[in-house]
């Protein structure tokens, strides 16, 4: 097996951050510590650098069909978008079709994978249609390797909404398979009645999403969410939770013991709602919407406190021209915005080099604890001997602008455009192949892998 030996780095494992060398065996992480005697086949000088776990992103939309339209990324521009930001493995959401089957969810997406995907990926199925039929096949596909199912609270006329008997019969259904119930926590009729409030009174421009969907409609839905967990039991994940006060219900129910977790996303904690007021204001359309200065605060505050335990980027990439849908009424635009490639160094960015988060807190909340919720921990997530030799090493210091330019993404604008940054992605290592090199990709069109999850925590259950 080829052996790599990267050299004259910082190491961030765990809570230690430390000089250390590191070796790749083959697809794997061999050994760390003072490795100068040994005689590898390659050598990479990682002096000034940080050597990081690649990024774990479990929140992404490729080949999503949704609004009357699809997102730009499909497996191999996400995947090569994604990379370049630093992240080696990402989790996709398949949305059951009416008519077929809850296993057909992850046959598409192999079928959408197969020849493209340059880093690992995984599958989150959605319910759409919450059939006997489907319930009953909740058990499959958690044996192969998806035990993470996601329900929409809202979005009735796309389809999507699961009413609240359904949710709960799918919470018990998941339960008892040893998987987890992710919600997007909106209340459909708090949603609807607002939008039309506004629709009515004329206000059809890009911050009326916002002000139409305020904080309590989200609120409504996690407190819904966390009351069926109260009464059945299981194990529940808010997915891009954005709302000061869903942070604080999510805290009080873990208090009270009950296992329900949450995530933000990079939008909500770089962005805020005043985007939506510029005039090409639809760009930054996305549910839950965007929310005020204060609200990101308290965000930063959960991140930090633990009761955010990752930062995914949600990426749905819309052209600018699919964004045209909305142009007379917000509520018609495509909700969602890429983000898969800035999120790393966004985080890194915002977080580390602005002093509100430590690097080891930085690595648990893009790569560890991703794949630790979603069953991917200890292959995928961190740097110990004998997982995955998925790394990136970051130049902390380089400061640069982000925007279409420098992009890698194939959409045809970029949700941070000139955003001054700190921090850049320099080579990354999937499997001990480096698959990034400086503005490289070395990658093989197919070579990613499907990520068969299990859930910690799940063995004793049936
Ligand atoms: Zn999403």
């Amino acid at each position: 097996m080829k052996t790599t030996l990267i050299r004259g780095g910082t190491v961030v494992v765990g809570n230690s951050v430390s000089a250390q060398d590191l070796l790749i065996k083959g697809e794997r992480i061999s050994a760390l510590g003072d490795l100068s005697d040994f005689l590898p086949d390659e050598t990479i000088d990682a002096g000034g650098l940080l050597i990081l776990p690649g990024g774990v992103d479990s929140h992404v939309h490729f080949n999503d069909v949704f609004m009357n339209t699809i997102s730009v990324h499909d497996y191999y521009t996400g995947t090569l978008s994604a990379a370049f930001g630093g992240t080696t493995s990402v989790i996709d959401f398949s949305n059951q079709s009416p008519g077929s089957t809850l296993m057909s969810t992850i046959a598409t997406k192999h079928a959408e994978a197969e020849g493209k995907a340059l880093v690992d990926w995984g599958v989150h199925p959605c319910i759409t249609r919450p059939t006997e039929r489907t319930l009953a096949e909740i058990p499959a596909v958690v044996a192969a390797g998806a035990p993470t199912i996601k329900c929409y609270m809202t979005y009735r006329e796309e389809g999507l909404l699961i009413e609240e008997p359904d949710l709960r019969r799918i919470l018990e259904g998941l339960h008892v398979a040893g998987g987890m119930l992710l919600v997007h926590a909106e209340d459909n009729e708090l949603a609807e009645a607002g939008i039309a409030r506004y629709l009515e009174s004329g206000r059809t421009g890009p911050i009326y999403h916002s002000e139409s969907k305020p904080q309590s409609v989200e609120n409504k839905a996690i407190e819904r969410a966390i009351q069926l967990v109260r009464e059945v039991g299981g194990r529940l994940f808010i997915v891009h939770l954005s709302s000061a006060e869903g942070l604080n219900m999510v805290g009080a129910a873990r208090g009270e013991g009950l296992d329900v977790l949450a995530e933000t996303c990079t939008h909500y904690i770089v962005l805020t709602e005043d985007m939506l007021h510029h005039e090409d204001g639809l760009k930054w359309i996305c549910s839950p919407p965007l929310r005020d200065q204060e609200t990101q605060d308290q965000l930063w505050k959960g991140l930090q406190d633990g009761r955010l335990l990752q930062v995914t980027s949600d990426d749905a990439a819309y052209t600018w021209e699919a964004t045209q849908l909305g142009k007379d009424r917000f509520d018609l635009c495509p909700n969602g915005m890429p983000g898969v490639e800035p999120r790393f160094t966004l985080l890194y960015s915002e977080g580390v080099a602005k002093d509100r988060i430590s690097l080891s807190r930085f690595v648990e909340l893009v790569a560890t604890n991703p794949a630790r919720n979603f069953g991917l921990f200890p292959k995928k997530g961190t740097l110990l001997p004998g997982s995955d030799a998925d790394i990136v090493l970051f130049d902390p210091t380089t400061r640069w602008t982000m925007g279409q330019a420098t992009s890698h993404s194939s959409n045809d604008w970029h949700a941070y455009e000139g955003v001054e940054v700190t921090g850049k992605v320099q080579k990354v290592i999937s499997r001990g192949e480096m698959i990034i090199d400086g503005e490289n990709c070395l990658a093989e069109m197919g070579r990613g892998r499907y990520l068969h999850r299990r859930l910690p925590g799940s063995e004793n259950k049936g």
